[in-house]
């Protein structure tokens, strides 16, 4: 059978064209290079994560749909490292060239309302949730679903940003009015056991696998660190993988999708969120899988076989804040002398409290001990 242009593999000496410039995009890009692709990034800023390791670096905003329109010419395939880009620009490449995921993935994973919406009229479980746009549908929200709940804007959140615990109507007023009049979502609040991800990927001939389920640790509403494999039952992993993967399946998506669940005290998973790329809690893929998350983006999006997600090694990945340089710069030689540890620095020069400007990965013979040497390492900067 002759394959289409358009389907065909794409093979290293290509060009992939990545939208946004942040770490996710600098991982993916050194994977491509590495398998002898060559990169372009499109983004607002210059001397970025990604484009300090990219063969070219587009300066430009998201909406410049005539330098879009160059890029995705110059490239022979566009994926997304974040998942903020507006969809009409993902339509402006869609026309030159393939992108991966499509459009439509994007448009439902970026906004709260439309994901949860997708998910539970899909079957899968989600807390419970009501669209608030005034303070009459807040109330009416609030009366349905009870307190303590979480209120969150719709769009454009990322790291607990734009999201408040509610346990009054005083409180609940005066975080929606914090919102400025964005819409909004009210969702029950989840006393979850523990919180985990699924790292799933979906090839272009609709082959799906998994890097097995992470259990995430977070500090302040961002991700502090990650353990592969999650302390759970094999029960709840099956569970879970499965779910992801059907999720991944029903989506249509090409490329990685992280899968943030909830795991309550009763067993029950609840999915919290989707991002339709590679995600924080996969980067110890990159030490620890025989495959990493990143590789397995480049795969998909170029039509290649899926690696395999083998682990490798108990691995722990905990994240480095822009806070540990605010009095100097870190230690990294006391941190390097861990054994099993990996550093992982994404070029950002300015760190500011709460940024994520690199992390470390620790692999060990057991999880306690990759999570005692990832500790150890931090502490030692
Ligand atoms: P999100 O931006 O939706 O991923 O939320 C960031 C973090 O806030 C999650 O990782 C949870 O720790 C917490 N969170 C979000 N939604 C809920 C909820 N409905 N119930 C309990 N905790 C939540």
């Amino acid at each position: 059978m002759t394959q289409s242009p358009s389907s065909r593999p794409l093979l290293p000496g290509s060009t992939i064209g990545v939208l946004g410039s942040g770490q996710l995009g600098r991982m993916f890009a050194i994977a491509a290079r590495q398998m002898g692709y060559r990169v372009h990034t499109f983004s607002p800023d210059t001397d970025t994560p990604a484009g300090q390791v990219s063969d070219k670096e587009w300066k430009a905003s998201y909406d410049n749909h005539k330098l879009l329109t160059q890029f995705s010419k110059s490239v022979d395939v566009v994926t997304f490292e974040f998942e903020n880009i507006p969809v009409s620009s993902v339509q402006v490449v869609a026309q030159h060239t393939r992108v991966h995921p499509k459009a439509q993935v994007l448009y439902i994973s970026q906004n709260r309302w439309r994901e949860k919406n997708y998910l539970a009229s899909h079957g899968f479980p989600v807390a419970p949730f009501q669209k608030v746009g005034s303070l009459g549908e807040l109330t009416n929200a609030i009366k349905k679903i009870g307190f303590p709940c979480v209120l969150k804007t719709a769009g454009f959140g990322y790291d607990g940003k734009g999201q408040r615990k509610v346990g009054t109507w005083a409180e609940a007023e005066t975080a929606f009015k914090s919102f400025n009049g964005a819409e909004a979502i009210l969702e029950g609040f989840v006393s979850f056991e523990k919180e985990l991800s699924i790292i799933a990927v979906r090839g272009s001939d609709g082959a799906v696998d998994d890097f097995g389920v992470m259990e995430n640790i977070h500090r302040q509403h961002i991700l502090d660190m990650t353990l592969s494999p999650a302390r759970v039952s094999p029960s709840v992993e099956k569970r879970a993988c499965r779910m992801a993967q059907k999720i991944l399946k029903s989506l249509d998506v090409v490329g990685v999708m992280c899968v943030e669940m909830f795991l309550e005290k009763s067993g029950k998973l609840i999915v919290n969120e989707l991002a339709p790329r590679p995600h924080n809690s996969g980067h110890l893929t990159i030490n620890a899988f025989q495959t990493s998350q990143f590789e397995q983006q480049l795969r998909a999006v170029c039509g290649l076989p899926l690696g395999s997600t083998e682990r490798l090694a108990p691995a722990v990945m905990v994240n480095l804040l822009g806070n540990e340089w605010l009095k100097r710069e870190p230690h990294w030689e006391r941190a390097l002398r861990v054994p099993g540890v990996h550093l992982h620095l994404y070029g950002k020069d300015q760190a500011r409290a709460g940024r994520k400007m690199g992390h470390i990965t620790a692999t060990g013979h057991s999880l306690q001990m990759a999570q005692r040497a990832a500790l150890a390492a931090r502490r030692a900067l």
